[in-house]
């Protein structure tokens, strides 16, 4: 593997995770990081000093600048709202005091009723954890209403999925959604002004290296602020570098982390034609 780093001046890592399961289903193992790693990251930020923020702590005002926050802050998030979630993040989080941001695909979730929608990838979060969640000081944002790929629909279609996401967030939640993730972690420029339109200050990405320091407020900059993937493969070595800022090795990511994971779930969902074609 090649260990050619980006040199870290100040830049923001925010870590993307997706289900924490020791036996995930095949659509998410691509994606999965064990119970147990998991804590052990969670114990090396608290060691290494980092202070968890939400993802909402970065504005369109001051962008991924990291003026303001707390010294080392760090940004943890989790896509779609899995229910291991629940059971094996949120006690972690909880007991080092730290928050997070959960991206939630509300058409996926577990008591959707008649907002179900899409198909769920393993078990989902039901309303009265998320509503926990939140309650334990864990941000919510939005993630699409059925996680489609964004850039394939109508005007319509993608005002409604990003609107019906939002709208039944804020309606369960009694509070303003103001930030999201991109389903596959990608975004056209037309996706990305409809998201503006919907409401939404930010909105992250997956681009497997740091948020740069202070570039942040440009416009459009901060509907596509890049996190990094920590999946299967990421060893403690590999986390304990990003986390120290001691740069991304770029091979070991984008090949190991980001294409491996995303070409596993967008060809679970979609084909694997379809998948070739755009991953
Ligand atoms: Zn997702």
């Amino acid at each position: 593997m090649t260990l050619r780093s980006t040199p870290w001046t100040g830049a923001l890592p925010v870590l993307m995770y997706h289900s924490i399961s020791e036996r995930p289903p095949k659509e998410t193992a691509a994606l999965a990081v064990t119970p147990r790693a998991f804590a052990a990251q969670m114990r090396l930020l608290k060691e290494r000093g980092r202070t968890p923020v939400p993802f909402s702590a970065l504005s369109p005002t001051t962008g991924t600048s990291t003026a303001g926050l707390p010294e080392r802050p760090v940004v943890i998030t989790f896509d779609d709202g899995y229910a291991d979630f629940h059971r094996h993040a949120l006690p972690v989080l909880d007991d080092l005091g730290f928050t997070a941001t959960v991206f939630v695909t509300t058409g996926w979730l577990a008591d959707a009723g008649p907002d179900a929608a899409g198909r769920p990838l393993d078990a989902m979060l039901t309303w009265s954890q998320v509503r926990e969640a939140a309650a334990h000081g864990i941000e919510l944002g939005g993630h699409s209403h059925s996680h489609p790929q964004l850039d394939q629909l109508g005007d319509a279609a993608l005002r409604d999925e990003l609107a019906r996401n939002k709208e039944l967030l804020e309606d369960r939640l009694g509070r303003a959604v103001t930030t999201m993730a991109y389903p596959f972690g990608y975004s056209s420029a037309r996706v990305r002004r409809a998201v503006r339109a919907a409401g939404y200050d930010t909105a992250c990405a997956v681009a497997n290296r740091l948020a740069p320091a202070g570039t942040g407020a440009r416009a459009g900059d901060v509907l596509a602020i890049p996190r990094l993937t920590v999946g299967p493969r990421t060893t403690p070595e590999l986390f304990a570098r990003v986390v120290e800022g001691a740069g991304v090795p770029r091979a070991y990511l984008r090949e190991r982390a980001f294409t491996k994971g995303y070409a596993v779930v967008r060809r679970a969902r979609y084909g694997a034609r379809k998948a070739a074609r755009r991953v």
